[in-house]
């Protein structure tokens, strides 16, 4: 009986990127049933992960003691039973919990200690988490999964058009006629912002869907690009080159608002698409008809995933996504503009918010001193350290070169998502002091010395910024479980024992500091967000819901002009031979989230989609004598796996898609971590591999 409940409550979706809104039915202090309620970005639609996904909040793995490593502990490992765990923690009180947290973190001190924060905790509690680094240990050794996700996307924007975030939200897609998706599979990994693409080809939009890997949405576009794995510059330089050759490139736009078009235009040249073709696959006409139909778009949106951003020259595919807007100005209009869709529900808040190594809250600087004097002022601190932080597979790496020996890790799980992930789960054993806080006894927490129990989205208070730029309001609708406490309230607790003079109460003192040193947050208060539930940064007045698109006027550079930066190829780090024949790419499915803790918890999800599986093409199962649903052997490099294979002809031949949420079978056992030089991101999308029977 779903009008059966006590309250209702309304929040934002903990899952992905799109931020919907929802109303949540409590009974019995517990989440009962969950409706999608009218938010900017879903307008009362919710996906399956959404309506169904909720209830890991109540499972009985919950963490609901703070707990400390038994002194007679086996040695460090992934070896703590999630569900029985005493063996290895014993309970503690809070305050031996945080004492004992925070004295090992100041006993190591200084650049001896290194933070991973949280995309899917609050913007106060991201802003808390980097300032505890900054101020307490005096550096900026903090990250968090942003680094695994967008980071090259951020810095080809930054450095081309100023600013890390889309410049128009998704929704605008209603106002555009064309609309390319490019290394994304929105269907699956973001499905509400895919009923608004779907909808927009019904009104005869033209839907042009570019990835290795064929999708669902391809029977709704116009046009399908199954290019070849890590081709990317290749194919965009060739369709750039049509529209130069061709003379489809807006003049005007260009004259007006950019730079360094002369520089692109003459790099394009050598990118015809007939020498392109033989190396990215999609044939000559298809490119130029591609290129065709985007420059003679009324307006047109370019939306990316990390299709795109996940390889050695991330920074390259944006810069290339960057420059096709550009050069036919469909920026800044309605209908036009660059959306890289964020993954986690709050990766661009938590990066908002400065918890990334290079930059302070709103993307500025740490090495710009009156930047840091701005803050310090605020803090009422002395100076920290104005040299740029370690990326999350660098902290790692410092770690086993023994100059990390601590971490504070909130809600991140690198003994999953990181690459050779066999790499970081040594360096999370080496260390002489792990302090994670967390809703469950994660793999990250099988290597803890200290865990703090926190409390899940339902649980509290906070803000949190989705793929769109909107700020939105979530709200506590049951308690937490046993003694967990909100991450915002641990980290202030942590805060004080480190020595610092932390005197917040609530969220809303967090917010209302933060408000001091980000403009973005400007007309945007605790108080509006509490009575309208989401605003959209940039808000031009307490009245304006905000902007949905940005650049009407120019960009935020020298100038106010955007930059052409061309891109050359470069091959994928870890290219098939004889050993290792086919391509490994990584990612998600419908129904699982990132490493699986909540979702593998949620009942409906995981009786849906309860094994590790693989996909091959039916070629390749054939090939190999392998019937859809027995196991094969994926070997790289780093490790080996072995898995459930499923026969799906999107997939080429010469392809195997993983998805990374199975700890049994670890995706990330097998990925490689060469990083693209720029972003610092993991090239996830593409590791040279081997499939047996077996
Ligand atoms: Fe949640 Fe994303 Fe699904 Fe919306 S689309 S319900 S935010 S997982």
């Amino acid at each position: 009986d779903t009008a059966d409940f006590d309250s209702e409550v309304e929040s934002i979706c903990p899952f992905c990127g799109v931020g919907c809104q929802i109303s949540m039915k409590i009974k019995d202090n517990k989440v009962k049933y969950v409706e999608g309620i009218n938010g900017p970005a879903n307008e009362g639609r919710l996906c399956v992960k959404g309506r169904f996904g909720f209830d890991y909040i109540h499972h009985d793995h919950r963490l609901t003691k703070p707990l400390i490593r038994r002194d007679d502990a086996p040695a460090k490992g992934l070896n703590v039973d999630p569900g029985n765990y005493l063996e290895v923690f014993r309970e503690a009180t809070w305050d031996e919990a945080l004492e004992r947290a925070a004295n090992g973190l100041r006993a190591i001190g200084g650049t001896g200690v290194a933070g991973f924060g949280s995309a899917k905790c609050t913007n106060e509690e991201a802003y808390l988490f980097q300032k505890i680094i900054r101020q307490g240990f005096g550096h900026n050794n903090v990250d968090h999964c942003t680094r695994l996700c967008h980071a090259s996307s951020v810095s080809a924007l930054l450095e081309n058009v100023g600013s890390g975030a889309v410049s128009a939200t998704f929704n605008e897609i209603e106002n555009a006629d064309v609309a390319i998706v490019i290394g994304a599979n929105p269907i699956e990994n973001h499905p509400v912002a895919a009923t608004y693409f779907k909808q927009f080809t019904k009104r005869g939009g033209k839907l042009i869907v570019m990835d290795p890997r064929g999708q669902a949405l391809k029977r709704h576009s116009s046009h399908m690009l199954q290019f070849r794995p890590g081709t990317d510059v290749s194919m965009l330089n060739a369709i750039m080159h049509v529209i130069v050759e061709e003379e489809l490139y807006d003049q005007q736009y260009i004259e007006a608002y950019t730079e360094n078009w002369e520089a692109e235009k003459a790099h394009l040249k050598d990118f015809t698409p007939e020498k392109m073709a033989e190396i990215c696959g999609i044939d000559a006409e298809t490119l130029r008809d591609v290129a065709r139909t985007f420059a003679g778009a009324n307006a047109a949106m370019i939306f990316w995933g990390m299709g795109v951003s996940q390889h050695i020259h991330g920074t390259d595919n944006s810069r290339c996504l960057i420059s096709l807007a550009l050069m036919t100005g469909h920026v800044g209009r309605p209908g036009a503009g660059l959306h890289p869709l964020r993954g986690q529900n709050n990766v661009q808040g938590a990066s908002d918010a400065g918890l990334i190594p290079m930059f302070l809250p709103d993307y500025q600087s740490v090495t710009d001193d009156g930047v840091r004097s701005a803050f310090t002022e605020v803090w009422e601190s002395g100076d920290f350290s104005a040299q740029k932080g370690l990326t999350v597979t660098e902290i790692l790496d410092a770690v086993h070169a023994g100059d990390i020996r601590g971490m504070y890790i909130l809600g991140e799980n690198p003994a999953m998502s990181d690459p050779d992930v066999e790499h970081a789960r040594d360096a999370l054993a080496k260390l002489d002091h792990l302090v994670v806080q967390d809703i469950f006894i994660t793999e990250t927490a099988n290597f803890a010395d200290v865990i703090l129990p926190a409390a899940a989205f339902a649980e509290k208070a906070g803000t949190v910024t989705n793929t769109n730029r909107q700020v939105q309001m979530g709200r506590p609708a049951v308690t937490p479980p046993g003694e967990a406490k909100p991450d915002w309230w641990i980290e202030v607790e942590l805060a004080k024992r480190l020595g610092l003079e932390w005197s917040y109460t609530s969220p809303a003192d967090v917010f209302a500091e933060m408000k001091l040193n980000m403009k973005s947050l400007d007309n945007i208060t605790w108080e509006r967000l509490e009575q309208q539930n989401a605003v959209t940064y940039p808000s031009l007045s307490p009245e304006d819901p905000g902007q949905a698109i940005v650049f009407a006027d120019g960009f935020p550079r020298a100038d106010g002009r955007a930059r052409f930066t061309p891109a050359s190829i470069i091959a994928p780090d870890d290219t098939p031979d004889a050993e290792y024949p086919m391509i490994l790419t990584t990612g998600r499915q419908l129904e699982h989230w990132h490493t699986g803790s909540m979702t593998r918890r949620s009942t409906v999800l995981d009786a849906v989609e309860p094994e590790a599986n693989c996909s091959l093409h039916p070629s390749t199962l054939r090939k190999l004598g392998v019937e859809p649903g027995e196991f094969v052997r994926l070997t790289t490099k780093r490790g080996s796996i072995e898995i459930m294979a499923r026969m799906d002809r999107a997939v080429s031949p010469d392809m195997v898609f993983l998805p990374f949420a199975y700890v049994e079978a670890a995706a990330n056992i097998l990925t490689n971590p060469a990083v693209d030089p720029y972003g610092k991101i993991p090239e996830f999308k593409f590791s040279a591999v081997r499939v047996e029977a077996a």
